[in-house]
């Protein structure tokens, strides 16, 4: 049996995971392929379109597996923490897909949700494994399997290693980079080179490392996301507040990237919180790129040389950031 996982939304952070435990159930997995204009184009033309560019590339990613596999997996991720709900685009896609005109293979939709359970990530993988065994130990040890290679996964992300070297095989120089610029987004915009129009690969070649959420660990960048007076409802809001506020507290880079995807709402909310709370105050060095079908990596290069450029200047000669925490 062979079942396809779409390269959208937590793919970057799940895959390897989601791999070793259907491999370990016997399943052959086979991810959409990177994104191309094919993909964008079957997206935006059957997508709703008022969801975000990530959602409508669901669409056609899922068309992309086709006449690949025998079944989608696409989980509904409820909630990742305690009483903190994902985006509810999230929660809606298996429906908004299984709706829609597109002629998909038949998805695997089971529900991971952690807000009230602390075992809610096993319960979605036994279920997940009754479609393939009855043999409860065997789901047992192909969920652990998958634990045990996000564990991997995630230690070679804190070294600084790229989910795109360590996932797709793309080479990056990381020796000595002259500035450190922190991505502050989701990880299916960072990583999505075609959507973010190749932003890793352009400050990698501008000589900027780039570090993000994913190259720390979480629950410590969640409690950066403490300190506000209300806790955030949305667990992305928390994860893009916490990231820009830890890296910067720590003078961990020199400058920070905002990335946005149009038309989403925690981003918008987020965004302001951070420009207000963190970013004004000491007049860090900040842009902001928004993302959705119509960007181009024209401008988009350009607008980083630039950054990079200021960067390098500032660093030269305006060493003494004051600070308020
Ligand atoms: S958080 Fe924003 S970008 Fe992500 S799926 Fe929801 S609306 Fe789209």
């Amino acid at each position: 049996m062979k079942v396809g996982i779409p390269r959208v939304l937590l793919f970057y952070r799940y895959y390897p995971m989601w791999k070793a435990f259907f491999e370990s159930l016997g399943v052959e997995v086979i991810p959409s392929s990177i994104t191309n204009k094919q993909i964008m184009d079957a997206s935006v033309e059957h997508a709703v379109s008022e969801a975000c560019l990530p959602i409508k590339l669901a669409y056609g990613h899922i068309l992309d597996l086709k006449d690949k596999v025998d079944y989608v997996f696409l989980p509904r991720i409820v909630g990742l923490e305690y009483k903190t709900y994902m985006c509810p685009k999230f929660l809606g896609l298996p429906d908004m897909i299984r709706n829609s005109e597109i002629d998909a293979p038949p998805i695997i939709e089971n529900t991971i949700d952690k807000r009230n359970l602390r075992d809610g990530f096993l319960r979605g993988f036994f279920d997940l494994g009754r479609m393939f065994t009855k043999n409860k130990s065997r789901i047992l040890k192909a969920y652990l399997e998958g634990l045990s290679a996000l564990k991997e996964y995630n230690k070679k992300l804190e070294t600084g290693a790229s989910p795109l070297e360590i996932i797709d095989g793309e080479k990056f120089k990381n020796d000595d980079p002259k500035i450190r610029i922190g991505i502050v987004g989701h990880c299916y915009e960072i990583y999505d080179e075609f959507i973010s129009g190749g932003m890793l690969r352009t400050l990698n070649k501008l000589g900027a490392k780039a570090l993000s959420m994913e190259m720390f660990d979480w629950k410590t960048i969640l409690k950066d996301a403490d300190v506000l007076p209300k806790k955030l409802f949305w667990t992305f809001g928390r994860e893009l507040y916490g990231t820009a506020r830890y890296i910067i507290r720590n003078r961990l880079v020199d400058g920070v990237i905002l990335v946005v995807a149009f038309g989403c709402g925690p981003d918008s909310l987020v965004r302001e919180l951070i420009e207000r709370d963190l970013i004004k105050p000491i007049n860090f060095p900040e842009i902001t790129i928004t993302i959705d079908e119509h960007s181009s990596e024209l401008g988009l290069v350009t607008r980083l040389e630039a950054f990079i450029d200021m960067l390098s200047r500032r660093k030269q000669s305006e060493n003494n950031l004051s600070t308020v925490w």
